[in-house]
């Protein structure tokens, strides 16, 4: 898939020096460059949950979907996943219908890539017990109940995606969601989590508004599961964040600091960046990265002439929401434009507000295929110039849209 004249340098980026243009790699080889495109994704940070150890994800009824390892080419979480799905399926067909198995899903309070992964899996979990999926069997939901815990207080914070996935959960019967809480710890032997439960408090009554003033408080929560699986928090990967690259202060501390309109680092105009590893309002996923390829393509190559950028990406993210295997949700928002942040004027045909894309039934992944199939997505990046790739995995999304 390399195209002529790139070198690819199978090494970990270890420093990246952008006031002398180099970067040093893992096996201190220092490599000098014009112009830097940064495209190392994110990092798992499970041991921030206070407990858990990443080694003990795939036993003791634990499963998280995103446990992967880009440096190592490992991605074990579908896998395992699966097999977790298939416990579950066992240890619900010898429950009585009367004691449910207590299944719990949840995410934190950081920024999440292929945001919805977390209640796609939820879904899909569910869908397994109807007996409809690859494990056949009976229609058993009755002997399973779930929990969705999170932090926020939405499901992905777009009204009409949400009352879909609230209606969903309502008519289901056999799920729930416990909004604002955030997972702390884990005990996994006595089977049990800790939340962080987000809330205020009424202190004293105030004359002059005639209410009671309020404090924000966080109270503790705990909850038994049998099962649980876990969406983990996710950092900027070492290297960028403890480099002069990363925003050095506020929420998105660590992450690339990049204009998110035009992908240019806002101190080194020579550095740009693609992917998650961007410190950017909205969605962290392929469809982002799909457009962001054609926007960084030409803004590069307008540097590299010396000229000023000459195009913006528009905060777009998208998320095809499956809910049973092989269908994603019919006649429900797949995927969304989010462009608040750009303060586009909303143009239902165009590039400004939500545009919505209605999936119908029986089409998974109709949102991917169909938007990154686009032609003018899959277009090369054709200009002449000697390319280096800095990386040891081939796994990376970000360089393939590049590369393509
Ligand atoms: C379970 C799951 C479901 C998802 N669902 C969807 C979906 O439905 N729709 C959607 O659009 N997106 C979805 N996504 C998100 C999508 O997969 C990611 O947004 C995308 O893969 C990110 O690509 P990237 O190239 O930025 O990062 P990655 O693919 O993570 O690649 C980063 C690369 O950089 C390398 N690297 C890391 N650090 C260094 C370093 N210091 N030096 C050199 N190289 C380094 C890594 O080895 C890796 O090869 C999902 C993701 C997951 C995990």
């Amino acid at each position: 898939m390399l195209p002529d004249g790139v070198e690819w340098i199978r090494e970990e980026v270890r420093l990246f020096d952008p006031e002398r243009n180099r970067v040093v790699t893992a096996k201190r080889k220092t490599i000098d460059y014009d112009f830097l495109v940064v495209a190392t994704g994110l990092r798992y940070d499970y041991e921030r949950i206070d407990g858990l150890k990443r080694e003990m994800i795939g036993s003791k009824g634990i499963a998280s979907v995103y446990l992967n390892d880009t440096l190592k080419g490992e991605e074990i979480g579908g896998k395992s996943t699966w097999e977790w799905f298939r416990q579950i399926r066992m240890a619900a067909e010898k429950r009585a219908s009367g004691k449910p198995l207590k299944i719990l899903f949840t995410q934190l309070s950081s920024p999440v890539k292929g945001q919805g992964t977390g209640e796609k899996t939820l879904f899909l979990c569910n869908d397994m017990f109807r007996g409809s999926s690859p494990f056949g069997g009976e229609d058993i939901r009755r002997n399973v109940k779930f929990v969705f815990a999170k932090k926020e207080k939405e499901f992905l914070g777009i009204d009409s995606y949400d009352r879909a996935l609230e209606e969903r959960i309502d008519d289901s019967g056999n799920m729930e969601k416990a909004f604002g809480d955030d997972l702390v710890e884990i005990d996994s032997d006595r089977q049990t989590a800790v939340f962080d439960y987000h809330d205020f408090e009424k202190t004293e009554w105030n004359e002059k508004r005639e209410a009671f003033d309020v404090v924000p408080v966080i109270k503790k929560a705990m909850m038994k599961y049998d099962f649980i699986h876990i969406t983990p928090p996710m950092k900027s990967v070492h290297a960028v964040a403890n480099s002069p690259l990363a925003w050095q202060t506020g929420e998105r501390k660590g992450w690339l600091a990049v204009d998110p309109s035009i992908l240019r680092h806002v101190e080194y105009p020579n550095v740009f960046g693609i992917g998650d590893v961007l410190g950017i309002p909205g969605g962290k996923s392929a469809g982002s990265i799909y457009r962001e390829g054609p926007v960084l393509e030409k803004n590069l190559v307008a540097a590299m002439e010396g000229k000023e950028p000459v195009t913006e990406f528009d905060g777009y993210t998208s998320c095809p929401l499956h809910i049973k295997c092989g269908e994603t949700m019919p006649n429900s928002i797949i995927t969304v434009w989010r462009l608040r942040y750009l303060s586009i004027p909303y143009k239902p045909d165009g590039y400004g507000g939500f545009r919505i894309f209605i999936c119908s039934k029986r089409s998974t992944s109709i949102s991917f295929c169909g938007e990154s199939c686009r032609p003018e997505t899959k277009r090369g990046l054709e200009f002449e110039g000697r390319w280096k790739i800095v990386g040891n995995h081939e796994t990376s999304f970000a360089r393939s849209v590049l590369l393509h």
